[in-house]
């Protein structure tokens, strides 16, 4: 073994590996210096409870801020380092990741490079890692000289089995459909311009179902978004006697009923909660209620106007958002 090296880089993850597959064509003399063994090979590498909820492959570190304050730092000493880990999605620094951010915490300063500088490397790593995708359906996504090397692998398999079965007209009598958690759901810490486009592409699909002219869909939300709201929650029914008394309403949600039924330019005023859905469904399938408080909705019925004659067809959607809309929240200085 050599002593000496034109180049000892320390690490062997993304970063680390990446540098020795370009120099190594070179005829320098590279050595890598890695700290951790290699990752078993487990069960548990593929279960998202034990690599992000459990910590299971961090290591045990304590390191200190300059206050000396301990924390934990997230670090996998292992060939391949945390990149063994990775959630495999490859993405670009956005144009505004660039430049100085205001956060809660205090000032990311500018970087000396913009994104224009980094652009035709991130057109070779893309290409090294093979990224799969299709430029311009992520609507954050910032300028690119070049497609992605290989076509989008599939949806996640419940939403492909959404758009397949509206496509075929197979949806079934009722269908749930939740984003993903964190991703696209439109809770923070997700970017809400990804849950815009994931509605869309249900709404895309949809207009152009054969099952179109039979359809509604309810969007809306679980929660308020931790907003206040300047209306005090009513109170609904008791919903069965024999149980705690869980009368209250939450704060006010968003809430869209979307169907070639669906009443034009229309706002209800009616109060509703989330059983008026299920009310909903069991006036449309014949169903006896569950407890008192669906029993006593109305149903949600003042949303539709089943009247002859209209124009059945569904209008095109909006364009989603774009820029990346998480961080130009960033309070005001
Ligand atoms: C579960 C998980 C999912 C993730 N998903 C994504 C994702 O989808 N997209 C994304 O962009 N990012 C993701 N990340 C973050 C991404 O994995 C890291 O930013 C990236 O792997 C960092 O690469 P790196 O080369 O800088 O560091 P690492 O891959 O951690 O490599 C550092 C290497 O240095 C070694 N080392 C450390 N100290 C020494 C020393 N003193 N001597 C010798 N060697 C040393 C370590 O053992 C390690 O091999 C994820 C991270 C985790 C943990």
């Amino acid at each position: 073994m050599p002593e000496d090296y034109d180049v000892i880089i320390v690490g062997s993850g993304a970063g680390g590996g990446t540098l020795a597959h370009r120099l190594a064509p070179s005829g320098k003399r590279v050595l890598i210096l890695e700290r951790g063994d290699w990752l078993p090979r487990e069960i548990e590498n593929w279960s998202a409870q034990a690599v992000f909820a459990d910590n299971r492959y961090v290591s045990t570190d304590t390191w200190y801020d300059r206050d000396g304050k301990p924390f934990q730092p997230q670090i996998h000493y292992f060939v391949g380092g945390a990149t063994k880990f990775y959630g495999a999605a490859l993405y670009r620094l956005r144009e505004l990741d660039f430049r100085e951010l205001k956060h809660h915490g205090g000032i990311s300063p500018a970087w000396p490079i913009g994104y224009d500088e980094m652009e035709p490397y991130y057109t070779q790593a893309e290409q090294l890692y093979q990224v799969h995708g299709n430029r311009g359906e992520d609507p954050s996504e910032p300028p690119a000289s070049a497609p992605y090397p290989f076509p989008p692998v599939s949806h996640e398999p419940r939403m492909q089995q959404l758009y397949d079965d509206l496509d075929r007209g197979s949806l079934p009598n009722v269908a749930f459909v939740d984003g993903v958690e964190d991703e696209d759901d439109d809770h923070p810490t997700a970017d809400l311009q990804l849950g815009e486009a994931r509605v869309k592409a249900v709404y895309e699909h949809a207009i152009t179902s054969p099952q179109w002219q039979r359809l509604a869909i309810f969007w809306t939300y679980d929660e308020a978004g931790a907003f206040a709201d300047h209306v005090a929650p009513p109170r609904g029914c008791l919903p069965l006697p024999a149980r705690s008394p869980f009368t209250e309403l939450g704060p006010r949600i968003p809430f869209v009923a979307i169907s070639a039924w669906a009443r034009r330019n229309y706002a209800s005023h009616v109060p509703h909660d989330h059983t008026a859905m299920t009310r909903f469904i069991e006036a449309i399938f014949d169903l006896p209620a569950l407890t008192a408080r669906d029993a006593n909705s109305d149903g949600l019925l003042d949303l539709f106007d089943f009247s002859c004659g209209r124009e059945l067809s569904g209008p095109p959607p909006p364009e989603v958002g774009s820029g990346g809309c998480a961080r130009l929240g960033t309070p005001p200085g």
